[in-house]
């Protein structure tokens, strides 16, 4: 446990993040980590108000290495961007989250994977083909994430393959809403099915007002819309009992559950009822 804590602590060692070199030699290792199997997913519950369970779980990428510990995502996926190896890692992801949808299956929960696809990909055809490839041929029940950044550097393509995306069957989740420009055009043009609301506004539900009439009224406008609404980051049964009033359809956070293993997920999901 202290030895846990200390490696924890080894990894945001400015010494070791804040030079190119240090950066460099870290995604090359990252891309043998990949290989080797230090890369994992964890997976975090959504919990459904009207159906009162748990119905998909969002996959989100850990890495644990061997020397520095915990890597935190936002930064190795953050330079796996920049350095063009975000393609192999994400499909890596979903043919991880493919067989762990499988495997959540065969022990009775039929479940909505969500997997992040960073916005880069959003302009590569090639990757879009072997994601819908990966996805058709097992028959998968995915969701993609997408923010809606990508959309803007170049919509034209972005957009196009979103549709492709949701015509093989995949949900379209639209990621960290409201935290960019969050434009109408982006809304109005875009193939979505769920509109997911960032946690920099649900963290303050308890205790802003203002939070409370953006949230509210974000969720009216994507339902007219006929979108989903996915709040994420609902911490406490307040904000929980909030967004119920509101007509949320969807709550993510450490209240419902954290990120765990697949495995935890498993024995977790069997203590809530049945469909
Ligand atoms: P995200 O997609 O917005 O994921 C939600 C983040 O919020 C996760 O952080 C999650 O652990 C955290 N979170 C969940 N519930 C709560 C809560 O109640 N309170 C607070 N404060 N935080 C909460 P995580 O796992 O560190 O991931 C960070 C980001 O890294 C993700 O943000 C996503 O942008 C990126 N990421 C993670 N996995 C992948 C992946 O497989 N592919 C891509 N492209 N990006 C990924
Ligand atoms: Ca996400
Ligand atoms: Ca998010
Ligand atoms: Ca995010």
């Amino acid at each position: 446990q202290a030895r846990a804590a200390k490696r924890h602590v080894a990894a945001f060692d400015p010494a070791v993040y804040g030079d190119p070199a240090g950066n460099l030699s870290l995604i090359s290792e990252l891309m043998t980590a990949l290989r080797g199997g230090e890369v994992t997913l964890a997976y975090q519950p959504k919990y459904d108000f009207r159906a009162e369970r748990v119905t998909g779980v969002e996959a989100l990428m850990r890495w644990t290495h061997p020397r520095r510990g915990f890597v935190p995502p936002d930064l190795f996926i953050g330079m796996a961007e920049e350095t063009g190896h975000i393609r192999p890692l994400t499909e890596w992801a979903i043919d991880r989250a493919i067989e762990d949808q499988r495997t959540l299956s065969a022990a009775g929960h039929d479940l909505l994977v969500s997997v992040n696809i960073s916005g880069r990909l959003l302009a590569d055809e090639s990757f879009a083909d072997l994601a819908i490839a990966a996805v058709t041929s097992a028959g998968a029940r995915l969701c993609f994430e997408i923010t809606e950044t990508a959309v803007m550097t170049n919509p034209e393509t972005a957009l196009r393959i979103v549709s492709r995306f949701a015509d093989a069957g995949i949900s379209i989740s639209l990621d960290d809403y409201g935290s960019g420009l969050s434009s109408l055009a982006y809304l109005k043009q875009i193939r979505a099915d769920e509109l997911k609301i960032d946690k920099a506004f649900i963290l303050g539900l308890d205790q802003s007002a203002r939070d409370g009439l953006l949230v509210k009224s974000t969720i009216d406008l994507a339902h007219g819309l006929g979108l989903k609404v996915t709040a994420e980051g609902v911490e406490t049964p307040t904000a929980l009992a909030l967004l119920r009033g509101m007509g949320c359809d969807l709550a993510q956070g450490y209240l419902i559950g954290r990120p765990v293993s697949l495995s935890a997920m498993i024995e977790r999901l069997a203590e809530q009822p049945q469909a």
